[in-house]
């Protein structure tokens, strides 16, 4: 079959010299310099040829190992009615992150973050049996999210392309399956990309389950923070990451003041007293919906408020204010403790499981300038709830054997989530059962960032030189570049519709008035795996074929150099 030959002198392309100003992401500056996309406003991109070529592999690729494990694309609407969202509570529940608008009526809709609350209702309307069970819905759609600082180019936009997959089951066993087919498909998906990627669990507990995973792609410029363990192969977000702490017994002395003057902060209260950090508590003071709450951490750890937020959902947190502190005398600033008559009613106290039952602490004396020591957790305080919200730090346990973990930096590209019957129960989804009663459907939903595994691709393979793609996502398989002559021109013309008959896709750069050099640099910069410089040798019948990734030269005769691209199309 026939490929594409892209003649350059006829396209729309524009490559830069210089990065984009504002551009902290290598793929944000490759994919702009290179002429791939272009930022229409912040988080929201147009795909110039280039970059459509590259997003438009990838969608292929996604949407064969969908369809290969039985998912059915349907394509729903962006715009969507607030009220299916009101029903689930996400309208409320999604905040800033949601785009919401209105119609010339006064009507409200929202433009779609993700679609459990849509694909419910469409498998209420037209699965009535457990006969009509299971079913994969997915879709290739363009997602809007209000992002904080939409950043790093493509990898976060507030427009962005995603699939999004949904099963439908009426038995626990069935959504298993469900989730195994999808796991394995993404696995196969992010094997053709060529993407290097770890599963990850997103929910915690040492036993990790597979209720939730997420694929991760290990780069610099990752917003996310996942833990490794070298021994036992754990693996998870450090969101998900949990530890647990055994309580402790022994004897301790009864509390005793110390007298602390200037020791506001740990760092001045360890050296005073002349104990690691880590011997002392930090009790951070914190609103939740309005309300003071204390987040007791050993003095050497931080709180990760995105942990502390995620876990308190949907409450509001926030870090106090001097304003907090007016009326509450109890409440000394700098010197809180969660023991104490007064202090102890005054507050709920949050902890890390590092506070466990029986450890000794030195902490605030809830009097000026004062601290306490053998402030024993479970005989002088309590804690009322434990949350892991200790920033994680590599070395730390992990959670199955013990061992210290890893830390490393990654890009979320994919995420597997059973759901159950979460959805299903709000919208009352069921079906007839084999009984005849009727049975609650439990639900998976599955989604890939597909415009975003366009910039992780750029991201993990680009070089110096450019990008530098593999080739079932490059926009082509050969770039064929025209040093100069008007001769080589003919020559690379034909020899790029001889390969694009022979169904290699090409792009040729037959731009007159362009220099060598210029054509040299625009070839590296674009990626495309082979280039095929027709030059000086042509009046003797030679070419040159460069690997693009590992820069291989290779001065050979058009004949063969034709069959040596066509051979692997055949
Ligand atoms: P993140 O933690 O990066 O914000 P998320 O957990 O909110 O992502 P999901 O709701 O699980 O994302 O969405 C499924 C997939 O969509 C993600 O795995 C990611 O690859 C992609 N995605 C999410 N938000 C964006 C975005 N703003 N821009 C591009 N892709 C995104
Ligand atoms: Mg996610």
């Amino acid at each position: 079959m026939a490929a594409r030959v892209q003649r350059l002198s006829r396209s729309m392309l524009k490559t830069l010299r210089d990065d984009p100003a504002d551009a902290e992401t290598t793929s944000h500056k490759l994919l702009v310099r290179a002429g791939y996309v272009r930022r229409t406003a912040a988080g929201i991109w147009s795909w110039l040829p280039l970059g459509k070529q590259v997003l438009e592999n990838v969608t292929r690729v996604v949407r064969e190992e969908m369809d290969a494990i039985g998912g059915q694309e349907v394509l729903l609407p962006a715009l969507l009615p607030k009220e299916p969202y009101e029903q689930s509570g996400r309208y409320e529940e999604y905040g800033e992150l949601l785009f919401r608008l209105r119609d010339r009526k006064g009507g409200e809709y929202c433009l779609g973050p993700t679609h459990e609350e849509i694909f419910t209702q469409v498998v209420k309307d037209q699965c009535a049996s457990y006969k009509d069970l299971p079913v994969i819905l997915y879709q290739i759609q363009t997602k809007y999210r209000d992002e904080a600082r939409p950043r790093s180019g493509i990898l976060r936009g507030r427009e962005f392309v995603m699939k999004d997959a949904y099963s439908f089951d009426v038995s626990d066993a069935g959504l298993a399956d469900a989730y195994a087919l999808h796991r394995a498909a993404y696995q196969r998906i992010f094997e053709r990309l060529g993407l290097d990627y770890r599963i990850v669990s997103a929910v915690s507990g040492a036993m990790g389950g597979s209720a939730s995973e997420e694929f991760l792609a290990p780069a610099a410029a990752g917003e996310d923070t996942y833990v490794q363990c070298p021994s036992c192969g754990y693996a998870a977000n450090t969101e998900a990451y949990t530890i647990t702490v055994p309580p402790v017994s022994g004897d301790h002395p009864p509390v005793e003041d110390l007298d602390t003057p200037d020791t506001p902060t740990i760092e001045t209260l360890a050296a005073q007293l002349g104990v690691p950090a880590s011997a002392t508590l930090k009790n951070l003071l914190v609103t939740v919906d309005g309300e003071i709450v204390a987040v007791g951490v050993p003095g050497d750890r931080e709180v990760d408020m995105g942990k502390l937020s995620e876990q308190l959902a949907p409450a509001q947190v926030e870090l106090v204010t001097a304003e907090d502190f007016v009326d509450r005398p109890d409440l000394v600033r700098g010197y809180v403790g969660p023991q104490g008559g007064m202090a102890r009613t005054a507050f709920r106290y949050l902890a890390d499981p590092r506070v466990a039952p029986g450890t000794a602490w030195i902490t605030g004396a809830n009097k000026p300038d004062t601290h306490a020591r053998n402030v024993v957790c479970g005989r002088d305080f309590e804690v009322d709830t434990y949350l892991d919200v200790a920033v994680v730090r590599p070395g730390d346990p992990c959670p199955r054997c013990g061992t210290g973990i890893e830390l490393d930096r990654a890009i979320e590209i994919g995420h597997i989530f059973q759901l159950g019957r979460k959805y299903a129960d709000a919208f009352e989804l069921d079906v007839l059962g084999q009984d005849g009663k009727p049975a609650r459907v439990t639900m998976g939903s599955y989604g890939v960032g597909v415009s975003r595994a366009v910039a992780v691709l750029a991201e993990q393979t680009a070089d110096e030189q450019g990008l530098c793609w593999p080739r079932e996502i490059a926009p082509a398989d050969v770039h064929v570049v025209a040093a100069g002559k008007a001769a080589q021109t003919d020559l690379a013309l034909e020899v790029a519709e001889q390969l694009g008959a022979a169904g290699v896709r090409v792009i040729v750069d037959d731009r007159a008035g362009v220099s060598p050099g210029v054509k040299f640099t625009d070839a590296e910069l674009i990626g495309v795996p082979t280039i095929l410089v027709v030059g000086r040798g042509a009046k003797d019948g030679l070419v040159e074929l460069k690997d693009r990734r590992t820069g291989e030269r290779e001065e050979l005769a058009v004949a063969d150099a034709l069959s040596r691209l066509t051979a692997r199309t055949a």
